[in-house]
């Protein structure tokens, strides 16, 4: 079986990645979104096991010294990472996976020399994205002083990105983000050689992958 593909985005907070990523796997097949283990307090609404797996320090700091995570960083005061076991077992059963984590989980990922697309989202100014954090209601207003000062920073690593997606408008952005993953799935390095092979009779079809 073909194995999935690993889509990693990044963006500052309120840019609308969560938003974004909620809405492209509601809309295209064969993609999962990838959930992070977080040290951080749950937000109304917010529901362990489908937004994050909620842990205490204690436990997340057990879990990196025993190697679970392919990544881990502390954002904005709290621990995030992903799981390495619940992401390669989704990739080996031929889903795609979106990674929503920030510029070092990214950074961590791409140094492993990991097989993935990088995205980096942008709100479209930073005057809208405190608009977005403050009509979100889920951080105080230090909480969102903070994500600002950060957001500046996060966005000078654009560049280690293999796209880019302004989140202007909601619609377009995710239509941008559909053909970034299907896009993917085109690519000669992810068609089924095998499949091309048996159907036109050509032997040596693929062979170079
Ligand atoms: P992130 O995950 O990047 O921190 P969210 O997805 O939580 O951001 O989005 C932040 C806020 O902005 C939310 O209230 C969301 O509904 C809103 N939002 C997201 N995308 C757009 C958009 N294109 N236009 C207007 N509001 C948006
Ligand atoms: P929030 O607390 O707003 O849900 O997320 C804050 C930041 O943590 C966002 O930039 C988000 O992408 C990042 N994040 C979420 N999960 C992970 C993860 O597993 N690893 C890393 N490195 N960052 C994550």
């Amino acid at each position: 079986m073909k194995k999935g593909s690993i889509f990693i985005v990044s963006a500052p907070s309120g840019a609308g990645k969560t938003t974004l990523c909620r809405r492209l796997t509601g809309a295209v097949p064969r993609i999962v979104h990838s959930i992070s283990y977080t040290t951080r307090q749950a937000r109304e609404g917010e529901v362990d096991g489908r937004d994050y797996f909620f842990v205490d320090e204690d436990r997340f700091m057990r879990m990196v010294a025993d190697g679970e995570f392919l990544e881990w960083a502390e954002v904005h005061g709290n621990l995030y990472a992903t799981s390495r076991a619940k992401l390669f077992e989704m990739i080996q059963c031929g889903t795609d996976v979106i990674l929503d984590i920030d510029i070092q989980g990214a950074a961590q990922i791409r140094q492993k020399g990991i097989d993935a697309t990088f995205i980096f989202v942008l709100p479209p100014s930073l005057e809208i994205l405190e608009k977005r954090l403050i009509s979100r209601k889920t951080d105080s207003e230090k909480v969102i002083l903070r994500r600002l000062k950060k957001a500046r920073e996060e966005i000078g690593d654009y560049m280690q990105y293999d796209y880019v997606i302004v989140n202007d408008s909601l619609d377009v952005a995710l239509n941008e983000l559909g053909s970034v993953v299907l896009s993917r799935r085109l690519h000669i390095s992810h068609v089924d050689h095998e499949w091309i092979k048996e159907t036109f009779g050509l032997e040596a079809a693929g062979s170079k992958f």
